[in-house]
This record gives structure tokens, sequence and C-alpha cells, in this order.
């Protein structure tokens, strides 16, 4: 069987390799029909069921305040949770390991699948093992990570990045996925039939049994989790296939990727995200496959269990006041299909494994804004609040937009790399405060003005004030030279 091709997938961290900023990256985007067509029909057809879920609970905003205290409360005691869920796991059978970043995970996740010879693994799809650039250093190492969701599926053979959470391949579209399977799983392991069509049912009927193979012939399965729960050590797995069940059954070994704001303090609070979630995401009143393991139980599913878990930017991100809340987020993708930013770009403008409304907080709040694909991200938002909307633990995301703004400026300013805003607003502050300047700056303008009326762009820098104004007319004198001559008189 032909080994994974590990140019198969960017390497993501702090944006995907190769991307530009959001900026370039949106314009790009912009010029592609075909994607814009495929987003607008699938996130309307998303948002109109979400919403119709949603209204069918008539204590919808109860749940969601509920929901974000819960949250809330977690992250205010973060430390004494992860201890306490420790502890229960590693007494249930698990061995617990800590993760300052994506380098320590990946050399323990590297180093459980050596031990075991493994040249092979399964996947259930996971942000966390994305975010820190699993497969790739899987592929460098000659370790084959198959990925077992459908969507992510077509994004690996696709040599594609995701860009949705929930609907990783939403830029594909039917025809585009029949051509995938058939030109590239025979590459990987069981091919594609030859009279395959583009009918859904032929299309997951193809990817089913290409999937099977792996799930049987593969010991080791990695994850990731919805929810860990401090005071048992339990782990939470929501999907709609089947395949999570698989990978989290079948293998000898399971390796769970867990960021570390998924902790939740008891098992009761699950009763409020298996509602919300559910509705946010997929639109369904109850998740179908709903996958719960509690360390090692003998006879009964894998029996080694390892958990790493991975902060890689996230007590940075709790340490910001009004940040911190971005950690509340479930990846439920409703702020997505909501945004219209989004629907416009699609999820590869972001450059991120996080993209939407979520991703333009959270990227900068893992990683920092020093890197300019971060500093672009706050930027990347008409701040109409419908991602606040319809959030469903309340993530004020246009507030964090704009603190984040502000840290931008100041981080530029820092840099000795003036905006040319801010450069503008320097030499206005200097002439305005020498009255002598000022009337000089006048006579000059006042001379000028004949010319520059005539001026549509400004050049440079400026350029951006004027791509989408005129500039204002300049007057004959100023203020003080119409009263020194006046006096008011002809008002
Ligand atoms: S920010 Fe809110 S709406 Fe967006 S993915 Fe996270 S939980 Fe869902």
């Amino acid at each position: 069987m032909a080994k994974q091709d590990s140019t198969l997938h960017p390497r993501p961290g702090v944006a995907f390799l190769g991307m530009p900023a959001f900026t370039e990256a949106a314009h790009i985007a912009l010029g592609d029909d075909q994607l814009r067509r495929n987003l607008g029909r699938a996130t309307r057809t998303i948002r109109d069921k979400r919403t119709r879920a949603v209204g069918e609970l008539e204590d919808w905003q109860d749940l969601r305040t509920a929901a974000a205290m819960i949250k809330d409360r977690t992250l205010a005691d973060l430390d004494r949770h992860l201890e306490q869920f420790e502890a229960a796991a590693t007494a249930a059978g698990a061995t617990v390991h800590w993760a300052a970043d994506a380098d320590e995970a990946v050399r323990i996740s590297t180093e459980i699948v050596r031990a075991h010879q493994g040249t092979d693994v399964i996947k259930v799809k996971s942000m966390a093992t994305q975010e820190i650039g699993l497969n790739e250093a899987f592929a460098e190492d000659g370790i084959n990570a198959w990925e077992t969701d459908l969507a992510e599926l077509i994004i690996q053979l696709g040599g594609d990045t995701p860009s949705h959470f929930l609907v990783p391949a939403i830029h594909r579209n039917r025809e585009e996925i029949r051509q995938i399977f058939l030109d590239r799983m025979a590459e990987v392991g069981r091919p594609a039939p030859d009279d395959l069509t583009d009918e859904p049912r032929r299309l997951a009927e193809a990817a089913r049994l290409h999937l099977r193979e792996k799930f049987l012939t593969t010991s080791i399965g990695f994850s990731g989790a919805n929810f860990a729960v401090a005071e048992t050590g339990t782990l939470v797995v929501l999907e709609s296939e089947g395949n999570g069940r698989m990978c989290l059954t079948l293998p000898d070994v399971l390796v769970s990727v867990v960021g570390i704001e998924k902790l939740l303090p008891t098992f009761a609070d699950l009763e409020v995200f298996m509602q919300v979630l559910p509705r946010s995401s997929t639109a369904e009143r109850m998740n179908p496959y709903t996958t719960m393991w509690t360390g090692v139980t003998e006879g009964d599913g894998p029996q080694e269990l390892h958990i790493i878990l991975l902060d890689n930017g996230r007590t940075r991100a709790l340490a910001d006041n009004t940040g911190r809340q971005a950690l509340r987020c479930i990846r439920c993708s409703a702020c997505l299909n909501v945004c219209p930013v989004y629907e416009r770009v699609g999820g590869h403008a972001y450059g991120s494994v996080y993209p939407g409304p979520i991703g333009a907080i959270l990227n900068p709040l893992l990683h920092g804004v020093s890197d300019e694909h971060d500093a672009a991200l706050p930027f990347a938002s008409s701040l109409c609040g419908a991602c606040y909307e319809a959030c469903p633990v309340k993530i004020d995301i246009p507030t964090v937009l704009i603190e984040q703004r502000a840290e931008v400026v100041e981080e530029r300013a820092d840099s000795g790399r003036p905006s040319a805003e801010a450069l503008a607003m320097r030499i206005a502050a200097w002439t305005f405060a020498d009255h002598r300047r000022l009337e000089r700056a006048q006579k000059v303008a006042s001379k000028a003005g004949p010319v520059v009326q005539h001026v549509r762009r400004l050049p440079g820098m400026l350029g951006g004030w004027t791509a989408s104004r005129d500039l204002p007319p300049i007057p004959d004198e100023s203020f003080h030279q119409w009263w020194e001559r006046t006096r008011g008189a002809d008002r």
C-alpha cells in the first residue's frame, strides 16, 4: 500500500504553510464563484435548520446562560479541575500526559506509536490534532494517519485543508468529491468503484468500504474530545457517522489529545451541553453517536489509554480578561454559518484550523498579534453581532474583536511601524501644537487648493484613505483669516 504523501497537508501552526494573511486571501477567495456558490448554499441550509431546531426550545436563552456560566466557573478554577481530572482518569487506568505546546504533544504522540512499533493510526475528527499538525509530523516520521470522518477523508485525499468545523469539505461539491475518490483512493487503500457516481449514497458507500479496511487493520486510534469530566475522568466524543465509535472502541491503544479548556466539573453538567451542542451544530435534537469512556475496561475496548492534556496558548488566552471567554467555545460552528464575511470568503482565507468569527479571535488569543496572519484576523469582521446572537455559550465575539484591534494598533506602534492613520495623526498633532505652524500650513494648503482639487487618489500609504473617499475641497482662507477680514459681518 502506498505511503501517505507528507505534502498532502500544509502544516498548520500560526497559519497554514504558504497562505497569505486574511486581507489578501479574502481577495483571492472572492474571485472564486464556485466557492461562493457552494458556501452560500451550504451555510443557508445549515442556518435555516438550526433556527428551527433552536426555536423548538422555550428555554433556549436559559440554556445559553447556563452553558456560559458552567464554562466560566470551570475556567475560573481550571487548575483544580485539571488535577481532579488527572487523578480520576489515572485511577480508572488511563495514563495522563501534559503538553505545554504543539511540539511536546507531537513528541509524546510519536513516542507512544513508536513504543508499539506502529506505522499506521486511525483518527476520529479532532481539531486539537489538526492544531498541533499531528498528521504532518507523523508523515515526516513515516507514520500514516488515516482520517475516518467522511469530510476529513475528502480533505485528506484531496490534499486540501478544512474550511469549516463541522463540514470541513463545505467548499467541495459532489462531482469534485467523486473525482477525488476516483483519483486518490486506490493509492492509499481500497479503490473507489469504476462506476462511481456523484449520488450521496454511492459516495458514502465508497468511503465506508475504503474506511472499513482501515478500521479492521489498524491497532492504534487517535481522538480529541468534546468534553472531559473532572469528577469522573470521563472523555466524551460527539459525532454523526459512527466512525468515531469504531475508532474509539476497535483499536488496542487509544490516544486522546484534549485541550485543557474542554473540562466540565461534573457529569451532570453534560446535561446542558448535550442539548446546546447538537442543536447548534447539526441542528439535531439529539446527537446520533455519543461515546463516553472512563479509563480502561478489561476485555472491552482499547486496553491502553493515553490522554494528552494540551495547553498550546490556552493559558495565554486565559490570562486575557476579555478574551478568555473564547475558551468557552464548544466548536459548534453556528457563528461561522451566520457570518456574512465567512459566507463570502470561506474558511481557507483565515489561514488556520480555526476559521470564521471564533477563529478571528481565538488565533490572536492563542498566539498573540505579532505575526501578520494573526494581526489581520481581528479586522475580518463587519462587527454585525450575528455571531454573538448565535453562540450557544454567549461568547461576545464583537467586543473581543474591538479589544484585539486596539492591541494590533498598539503592537504596531511599539514595533515602530506606524499605520498611515497614526502617521497622519502625529503630523496633525505637531502642526496643531504651534499656531505659527498651523497658520503656515493653512497658507500652503490654500495655495495648493486649486491643484489638489483635481487629485482623486493620494499616493503611498495615504492611498487607502482615498480609495473610498474624495478629498474635500480646501477653502480659500482659514476661519481666522475670514474673521480678521470680516469680524463675522458677512455671515
Ligand atoms: S464561538 Fe460559539 S458559535 Fe462559534 S463555534 Fe464556538 S461555541 Fe459555536
